[in-house]
């Protein structure tokens, strides 16, 4: 009797990890070619083991995997980027890991989303090597993960009036659109400044190549990333860990 297994190569980001038994790991790797998939390290554990940094969470690497039944299991795993070091502050920690819960609740199981990769792997690389401002690259991240899973909100001028631009809009996080004071009801959307409608609207509308080249003040990067994540969460009815502790460590 022959039992089936074929191997392929392909690049992947290790999202979630969890030890089995003594010596094992099961991890989550949101793959270039098959998007989210389960697959198992035998003896990853092992800090000998080659397998071990390269299945460790938040590092990218190309794998080697054999496919059994649908049963994954790496075979080979070298390391291309680590995207975690012991000397990193908390906020860019649980920042990186809310990364990895977007990657893990908008990419799909054997479907691969290679703009949302590209999204996650470049956020993690401004975030930790670059190490620019962890509120604004959080903003970034949402708002364009938004617009790629298919929550785009309209940005182009008010609802109501069709005002292009005030010193002050709301954003109405419900329904994703903007209304101008002039025609602002009361509790109706986030006040946001010009600066901060700057910025959401170059996250939406710019080509991704341009995404991350630009600068606002932090104050209104702290104000912009408060809107973005009531968007996201609001749109989408997730709830992610490392967001609730982000909060915390933020109050
Ligand atoms: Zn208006």
């Amino acid at each position: 009797m022959t039992q089936l297994q074929t191997r392929f190569t392909t690049e992947a980001l290790v999202i979630k990890e969890m030890n089995v038994g003594e010596s094992d790991r099961l991890v989550t790797l949101f793959t270039r070619d098959l998007g989210i998939i389960k697959a198992f390290a035998s003896g990853a554990k092992n800090i000998k083991s080659k397998k071990g940094a390269a299945t460790s969470l938040l590092t990218y690497s190309s794998f080697t995997i054999l496919d059994k039944k649908g049963t994954y299991r790496i075979y080979e795993a070298t390391p291309i980027a680590q995207f975690f070091s012991l000397g990193s502050d908390i906020e860019t920690l649980t920042l990186s890991q809310y990364f990895c819960e977007l990657a893990y609740e908008f990419g799909e199981e054997g479907k691969p989303s290679p703009e949302l990769l590209r999204l996650i792997l470049n956020s993690l690389h401004f975030l930790t090597k670059e190490k620019r401002y962890p509120p604004l690259i959080k903003a970034i991240t949402e708002l364009r993960c938004a617009v790629i899973s298919g929550y785009s909100p309209d940005l182009v001028a008010c609802q109501s009036c069709g005002e292009f631009e005030k010193d002050i809009m709301y954003f109405n996080t419900d329904e994703g659109y903007l209304v101008c004071k002039d025609c602002k009801e009361n509790g109706q959307g986030m006040p946001i400044t010009l600066t901060e409608l700057s910025a959401m609207r170059h996250i939406v509308y710019s080509e991704f190549a341009k995404l991350y080249s630009f600068e606002i003040p932090n104050e209104n990067a702290d104000r912009l990333s408060k809107v973005t994540q009531k968007y996201i969460t609001v749109q989408t009815d997730y709830k992610f860990s490392a967001l609730e502790f982000y909060d915390s460590i933020k109050e």
